[in-house]
């Protein structure tokens, strides 16, 4: 079975490079996809409270028999449960969906700047990173300005920032950000939900190596260092998007790539969304 790497975050603690992620896959569907997942040897797993399927990743990993220290488990606070007090509620929650009793990972989904509460928010973060409750804590969808206004007021540096990151809007000012303060960088829609596996840059590597436009893009991804948290509900991909520790991109594949870049976006704009 693939060893999936780690990477040791800001607290020590360490996340797999690779993970699975579920956004829209429907709860009922969720529990096979995730045991497939498990199965195939993907450890961590990402869901958010607003997914709707927390209970079906918890029922997979109650079903796999594999030790809870193995796994890696990460969620997020949705937007609406943003505030002190509704954070500890919210996660609270998530917790019993999962049927867990600590998360790995605890991420504010997004700013949300208009409601202006993720201060609030990331000090109940970090209560409860405090009784042990979340090996790590994090953000998500976080600009540069919302991470400096944490670092203003709170000792607790977010050990991730998981943002959409792939060929098509590579982040560059933001990963140079999360370098320079000791924020990991986790890529959301790793593949642009499928947008980029047709771009000829990709497409050029895939069959020089005779891997598909997927991993191609997987394994730019782990070469710069980001985590990855592709999704699928297809058995094959699922173990295909796996296989990505076999072969290397060349100097000149990541400069073909790092070339397309093009602010494309699939999800909304973080200052925007409230
Ligand atoms: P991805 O970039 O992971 O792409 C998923 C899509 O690509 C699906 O349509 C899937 O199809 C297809 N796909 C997967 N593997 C392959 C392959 N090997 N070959 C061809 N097509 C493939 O998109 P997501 O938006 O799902 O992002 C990944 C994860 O990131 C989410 O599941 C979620 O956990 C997280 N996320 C976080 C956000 C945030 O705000 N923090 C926002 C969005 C996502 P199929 O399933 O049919 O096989």
């Amino acid at each position: 079975m693939t060893t999936v790497p780690t990477v040791k975050l800001n607290n020590g603690v360490e996340i797999p490079q690779l993970g699975f992620g579920v956004f829209q896959v429907p709860d009922d569907q969720t529990t096979a996809a995730v045991a497939q997942a498990l199965e195939a040897g993907y450890r961590s797993i990402d869901t958010a409270a607003i997914y709707g399927n927390e209970s079906g990743v918890g029922r997979a990993l109650a079903n796999s028999g594999i030790a809870r220290e193995e796994l890696f488990v990460t969620t997020k606070l949705w937007n609406a449960d943003q505030g002190y007090d509704a954070t500890l509620r919210a996660f609270d929650a998530s917790l019993a969906k999962l049927g867990l009793d600590h998360l790995d990972l605890y991420l504010i989904h997004w700013p949300t700047p208009a409601r202006d509460l993720y201060l609030d928010s990331w000090r109940a973060i970090e209560h409860l990173a405090g009784d042990g409750r979340i090996r790590a804590a994090g953000v998500s969808n976080f600009q540069p300005a919302h991470l400096t206004r944490l670092r203003e007021n709170s000792t607790l540096v977010p050990a991730v920032n998981q943002i959409e990151l792939h060929p098509g809007l590579q982040q560059t000012e933001l990963r140079a950000f999360h370098a320079q303060h000791g924020i990991a960088t986790e890529a959301w829609s790793p593949l642009a939900q499928g947008a980029v596996l047709n771009d000829p840059a990709v497409t050029a590597v895939a069959d020089r190596t005779g891997k598909s436009p997927a991993q191609v893009v997987l394994r730019w991804h782990l070469q710069l260092g980001n985590i990855v948290i592709p999704k699928s509900v297809t058995p094959a991909r699922i173990r295909q998007n796996l296989e990505v520790f076999d072969f290397e991109l060349t100097d000149e594949d990541m400069a073909a790539i790092a070339a397309t870049d093009r602010d494309l976006r699939t999800g909304p704009h973080p200052d925007q969304f409230n």
